[in-house]
């Protein structure tokens, strides 16, 4: 038997958008993993990026094949079809999902009015900071929890890696992750996201493609979740299958340490709390 929170994955991308397997490569492995529960979150369609996202018509496609799938698994594995918004798609949250991963993954240039994806290269963030804030990296920083904290308004069903703008800054190249101006940005933006009440995700993603050595968020941002009792689950941002319940274990004990008391796991009944 694996501990509860290793039951559901469902922060995962497929072919339809920037992962590596099928929808049914991902289920097949879910269920040989021990899942009860898979939910796929494609990249919702945003038309000023489309490099990483769905397209119009694989959206279709995706939707499609997720509920196909949902029949030929049913009774052995739950199959959630959700979507991983962000904010470039349009003002309105979907509703036509089981659920909503809302994300934000790039800002645009206070001073060029250019748009930087912040989970792609440090080069495109340090352009980013010189070009699209004048070489003022607060400015930048500001600017994306700014956008994360109006994902948060619009109550997804879990808030996207909270603080994904430290993802390409590899030793400290862009700013000091440490330092109080950081902290204070990021906390501030923290606690009107708990305020909304939305779910945050500790985020595995950027450990198994060898950007971080530690899931979003940060130990400092965790005690204070942990501290004002915000919502929590744990997931992957699982682009293969081998993915899945990457680092799992290593979240709940981080959780633990900083103080969570309890987890949060979706199923097709919605949260349930561990
Ligand atoms: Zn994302
Ligand atoms: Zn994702």
């Amino acid at each position: 038997m694996q501990p509860f929170y290793k039951t559901s994955s469902v922060h995962t991308h497929t072919t339809f958008c920037d992962g590596k397997n099928t929808p049914a490569e991902m289920a097949q492995a879910a269920l040989e993993q021990g899942l009860k529960t898979l939910g796929f979150s494609g990249h919702i369609h945003t038309p000023p990026d489309t490099s990483y996202c769905m397209s119009v018509e694989g959206t279709a496609q995706y939707r499609a094949e997720v509920s196909r799938l949902k029949q030929e698994y049913a009774g052995r594995l739950e199959i959630l079809c959700g979507v991983e918004y962000d904010p470039l798609a349009g003002d309105i949250l979907p509703d036509d999902y089981d659920y909503v991963i809302g994300s934000v993954h790039a800002v645009r240039g206070k001073e060029d009015g250019k748009l930087y994806a912040v989970d792609f290269t440090t080069e495109e963030m340090q352009n980013c900071i010189m070009q699209g804030f004048g070489g003022d990296a607060a400015a930048m920083v500001r600017e994306y929890y700014e956008q994360v904290v109006k994902v948060a308004a619009k109550k997804p069903t879990i808030l996207g890696h909270f603080d994904l703008v430290v993802k390409t800054n590899r030793n400290g190249i862009l700013f000091d992750e440490q330092s109080k101006w950081y902290h204070d940005i990021a906390q501030q933006a923290l606690d009107a996201c708990i305020e909304q009440g939305v779910c945050f995700e500790m985020n595995t993603g950027a450990i198994w493609r060898g950007w971080r050595t530690q899931a979003y968020p940060d130990d400092l941002l965790l005690r204070r979740m942990a501290e004002k009792g915000a919502r929590l689950t744990i997931t992957a941002d699982a682009h293969e299958k081998d993915a899945l319940l990457f680092g799992y274990d290593e979240c709940a004990r981080r959780a633990k340490q900083a103080g969570c008391k309890q987890l949060l796991v979706l199923t097709g009944r919605g949260f349930v709390a561990f």
